[in-house]
């Protein structure tokens, strides 16, 4: 176990490495490092903000060789504790590592550093026609190095897949503080996929090479509702079956529904579950057909209603719902 007193003789070379004016212990500080979107608690004793990828391995070595627990944080969004410092120690708080090196539309990769927020990692993308597929709910704040520490995924996965599905390479830094670069084109295992989802706990990454696609030429988006979850699941096995891959394929039962307020859907008292369906591909006609046989399907299944989306602005009013639901069940 580490005993706090031996942070003392650590704090100054701490500083010296993150500046001055990057390293805290004041009791504002620990507090607001002792929480994350979990619901453990416990305080670091003391954060540092690392403002240089390269400020990383030589912080690590220290911390390591001192025999100091530390652990890297970015937005702190994680549902797994994954930032609670549970033996105290140092916090590493990576969020001003907030580049986009690079987007290669060409190669299909993106380089970032790992505090890019993925929803500003998308919009700089859209301008070039591309996207990053790994969308979680959290997007507007949540970042790729912890989405790499998660593993995290969001309504896309269904097709494009997690977050270890869409990453090239990336470096980082172990927790004896070599910095190693990862590919997932070097021989031997899949390094890259095992150290994604470990917490941090297998390495730092200070760079990601992100696997990045051309925008698709048409989205349709519909919402069915049903009596019931099982309902809903029965339209789901046969749209899978016939091997229809949506771009998204997510259902809500009434409880998410009812403590999100709806979403700006309309429920009928009937309504137990509703299916949100997306589509996406570059010929229209190819993807009004298969909208039309997920519509049979549910019809067969008792689905009380279909409704399409007219445009962009109602696919997202149908989306409201699903990513406002998370955050209103745990209010
Ligand atoms: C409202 C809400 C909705 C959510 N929706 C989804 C969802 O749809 N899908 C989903 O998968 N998750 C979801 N989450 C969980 C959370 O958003 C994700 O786990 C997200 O990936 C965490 O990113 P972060 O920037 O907040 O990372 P943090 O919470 O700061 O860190 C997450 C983990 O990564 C580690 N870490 C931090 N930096 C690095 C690094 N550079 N290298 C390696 N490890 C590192 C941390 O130590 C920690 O263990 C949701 C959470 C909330 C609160």
């Amino acid at each position: 176990m580490f005993r706090k007193d031996r942070l003392g003789g650590t704090l100054e070379e701490l500083k010296r490495i993150a500046g001055d004016d990057n390293v805290f212990t004041g009791e504002a500080d620990i507090l607001a490092y002792a929480y994350d979107a979990g619901s453990a608690r416990a305080r670091p004793d003391a954060v540092v903000r690392v403002d240089s990828a390269e400020k990383v391995a030589p912080l690590v070595r220290l911390l390591h060789g001192a025999g100091v627990p530390f652990l890297p944080r970015l937005a702190g969004t994680n549902l797994s504790g994954g930032t609670i410092p549970l033996k105290g120690g140092v916090i590493l708080n990576l969020s001003p590592l907030n580049k986009i090196r690079s987007i290669d539309t060409a190669a299909g990769v993106a380089v970032v550093e790992p505090g890019v927020v993925n929803l500003k990692l998308q919009e700089e993308l859209a301008k070039a026609g591309f996207f990053y597929p790994p969308d979680p709910a959290s997007q507007r704040v949540c970042t790729i190095g912890g989405n790499i520490g998660e593993n995290a995924g969001g309504p896309l996965c269904l097709k494009y897949g997690v977050t270890s599905d869409n990453l090239l390479g990336m470096t980082v830094v172990t927790p004896q503080g070599e910095t190693l670069d990862l590919s997932i084109d070097a021989s031997g295992p899949d390094l890259p996929g095992l150290f994604t989802g470990s917490e941090g706990t297998l390495g730092i990454a200070i760079y990601a090479r992100l696997r990045i696609l051309p925008l698709p030429k048409h989205i349709l988006t519909a919402v069915c509702s049903f009596a019931s979850v099982d309902d809903a699941m029965k339209a789901v096995a046969s749209t899978i079956a016939a091997g229809i891959v949506p771009r998204a394929l997510e259902a809500m039962d009434r409880v998410s529904l009812d403590a999100a307020g709806g979403g700006g859907l309309k429920l009928s008292d009937r309504t137990g579950a509703v299916l949100i369906i997306e589509l996406d591909g570059n010929s229209r006609r190819d993807l009004e057909k298969e909208m039309a046989e997920i519509r049979s399907f549910a019809a067969a299944a008792g689905s009380l209603d279909f409704r399409e989306a007219a445009d962009a602005d109602e696919r997202e009013t149908l989306w409201a719902a699903r990513k406002g639901a998370y955050p209103a069940l745990a209010r």
